[in-house]
């Protein structure tokens, strides 16, 4: 069985562009992959934010992640910063890699661009660090979007330069293109981001009256002025991807029919979506109010999965050490 390596950052209650875009493709890939779930709060600081915040926006992501099906007795899920082999291999990572190969990542520039009292170096070397925490697991596959090829091919440039110099230790893992969709925000402009303050979080699930105010504000096929102007789902930003990633085919066609036509109102669609979306989070609702209302299962499912990352990571490192020609006093080999 291969290994899958995927992380994720600690933005707190996920959302439903989170779910769609990755979170569901988790769940499934549980199935066929050796599955490592990793929460990057050390990528997460590169970023301007209040650490008052941070333990809860970790625990309220843990309880999301479980409540929707990551199941941490067949994967690893564990928090990036209690397994500080990732920052050490990314040190020693940063010594096999070329600075012209890192000023050129794309990713750099977006951040600093949307940042720019703080461009700081933990921006600029991100990439390697996201090379060691793929590589310190020795993954063979990562989940990606077209977006994150960029450092996918970076972890396979860094694994071929750590070996071809030290020796073989590291497999060149391989991009799992996932064909997911990017849900666009409630505001059918941008992609859907707690930050832009577009989204759908996933605890409005479980508070129906909550979850139909959002989506009677979802953006809709501009070609549909009046009730009588027929529309395309296509074209509609929003509801229109949701019923396709959410629906059955039926209601996928029910919608497709009566927007064209104008057989249906927008109105009548997002109800239809509502009720569609309830039935579809109703495990996750009441998954997660059983783990909200015991706190201790998140620290615990966190010490597991730390416990376990340390004695793989430790395991790579320890043959790193050794190609690296270190020297390993005996107590602390
Ligand atoms: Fe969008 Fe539905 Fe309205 Fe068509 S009927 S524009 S799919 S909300």
């Amino acid at each position: 069985m291969k290994t899958v390596f995927s992380g994720i950052q600690p933005s707190g209650e996920l959302h439903l562009g989170n779910y769609l875009g990755a979170i569901r493709n988790w769940v499934s890939l549980q199935d066929q992959y050796r599955c490592i779930f990793c929460i990057v709060d050390y990528h997460a600081i590169t970023q301007t934010y209040e650490p008052k915040e941070m333990s809860r926006r970790v625990t309220d992501m843990v309880v999301d992640l479980l409540a929707l099906g990551i199941d941490p007795e067949r994967s690893l899920l564990f928090l990036q910063s209690t397994v500080p082999e990732h920052t050490e291999l990314a040190w020693v990572f940063n010594n096999v890699i070329g600075m012209g190969v890192l000023e050129r990542m794309t990713q750099y520039k977006d951040k600093s661009e949307h940042q720019p009292d703080n461009v700081n170096v933990g921006l600029f070397t991100y990439p390697v660090l996201q090379a060691a925490d793929i590589l310190l697991y020795k993954a063979e596959a990562v989940p990606v979007g077209q977006d994150q090829l960029q450092h996918i091919e970076l972890a396979r440039d860094v694994a071929r330069a750590f070996n071809h110099r030290f020796g073989k230790v590291f497999p060149e893992c391989e991009a799992l293109m996932t064909n997911l969709p990017k849900l666009l925000g409630l505001d059918g402009k941008q992609k859907m981001s707690k930050s832009l303050g577009n989204q759908i979080p996933l605890n409005v699930f479980g508070n129906d009256k909550a979850m139909r105010k959002l989506l009677a504000k979802a953006v809709t096929d501009s070609a549909r002025v009046t009730r009588e102007d027929p529309g395309n789902p296509d074209n509609c930003p929003t509801v229109g991807q949701m019923h396709k990633a959410i629906s059955s085919p039926e209601d996928n066609a029910w919608v497709r029919e009566g927007c064209t036509t104008a057989g249906i109102g927008c109105a009548d669609c997002k109800a239809k979506l509502g009720d569609n979306m309830n039935a579809h989070f109703a495990s996750y609702v009441e998954r997660r109010a059983e783990l909200v209302a015991n706190p201790g299962r998140v620290e615990e499912v966190l010490a597991m999965g730390a416990q376990k990352a340390r004695a793989l990571a430790q395991r790579t490192m320890s043959e790193v050490h050794k190609k690296l020609g270190l020297l390993r006093p005996k107590a602390s080999a």
